[in-house]
């Protein structure tokens, strides 16, 4: 059998009668810790349900979600590589989807699948839990791929002072930057793009930030985005590094961490991202009994 195929990993709606099934998409996805994280918040609200993991094959993400929901499936979390897949599959998106261009969140309603992306919400949540103020910051935020794009709408949102995506390749920056002028402008954030060896010059970044977000992969592959000479640019004991991965202190965190500066992992945005997953699949009224940050303090015990 071919170990990708999504039912080798038994998320058949149809083998729980009686309890709403959910699951992970993404492949791989046997490290995905959303099954644990959801499992919390079900047990902490009492709600019967079961979220379990599906890895279709690479070109089967819709046939494999459109058996899902066929089968019963209540609601889908959507990781690597599938987000712009699952964007397709949706019937209707939210204005946030829309904005992100990516959706990590499906739920069915009627007969019609809904698309809709926490990621952004989910970041912001977990600064501000972190005491970050986002209001009136400086912040750089370096990548321009799906996960820059997702956080962007909800970071404008916090209205920066200013807000710098700075890219490996300059063209992506520079089209995420026309694609949110408008919501710069709303929020009266100044918004630019910038190359990563850019940050190698003090009169292009001006000064330090408050915050620096690395929404790039280089931290997979045990990477910085950025090189040291940038690094003694950006970082200063008052910055805050937030790394979009999780689950080790990245090469980009030490940087930051030899200027003096906080760091952060990403695991605190998987937890909330999927709160409010969990939200809009289960019912906003549940906010009042979930609790995101216990559910991370345990991840980071186990
Ligand atoms: P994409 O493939 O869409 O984008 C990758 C980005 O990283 C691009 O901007 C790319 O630059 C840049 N990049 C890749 N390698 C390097 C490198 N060696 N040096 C500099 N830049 C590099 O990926 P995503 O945006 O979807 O994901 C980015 C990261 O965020 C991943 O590590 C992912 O695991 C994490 N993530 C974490 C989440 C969480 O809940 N904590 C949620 C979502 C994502 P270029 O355009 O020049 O190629």
């Amino acid at each position: 059998m071919n170990p990708a195929h999504s039912n080798d990993l038994h998320t058949d709606p149809n083998q729980f009668p009686g309890v709403d099934v959910y699951a992970v998409a993404g492949n791989p996805i046997t490290h995905s810790k959303s099954p644990a994280i959801h499992k919390r918040f079900s047990e902490q609200s009492n709600q019967k349900m079961h979220y379990g993991r599906l890895q279709p094959a690479l070109d089967e993400f819709a046939t494999t979600a459109q058996s899902f929901f066929a089968a019963g499936g209540q609601g889908m979390n959507v990781t690597v590589p599938f987000k712009l897949d699952a964007q397709a599959f949706a019937d209707e998106l939210t204005p946030r989807a829309k904005l992100a261009g990516a959706v990590n969140t499906l739920r069915i309603e009627n007969g019609k699948i809904f698309g809709d992306n926490t990621d952004g919400a989910g970041l912001v949540r977990d600064l501000l839990a972190q005491g970050i103020q986002t209001q009136g910051a400086r912040i750089l935020l370096l990548g321009a791929g799906g996960a820059a794009r997702g956080v962007l709408g909800p970071l404008l949102e916090q209205a920066p002072k200013e807000l710098i995506i700075a890219n490996r390749s300059n063209a992506k920056a520079d089209e995420l930057v026309q694609l949110f002028a408008k919501l710069a402008t709303v929020h009266q954030a100044v918004l630019q793009s910038l190359t990563l060896s850019d940050l190698e010059d003090i009169s292009k970044t001006a000064s330090h930030f408050d915050l620096i977000i690395n929404a790039t992969a280089a931290g997979l592959s045990d990477v910085s985005p950025i090189s040291d000479i940038a690094a003694s640019n950006i970082f200063i004991p008052q910055s805050f590094a937030y790394d979009m991965v999780y689950g080790k202190v990245t090469a980009f965190m030490q940087q930051a961490l030899h200027r003096g500066s906080r760091v952060s992992d990403g695991l605190g945005m998987l937890v909330e991202q999927a709160a409010d997953a969990f939200l809009i699949w289960r019912g906003e009224h549940l906010n009042e009994v979930i609790d995101s940050r216990a559910v991370l303090a345990e991840l980071r015990a186990s």
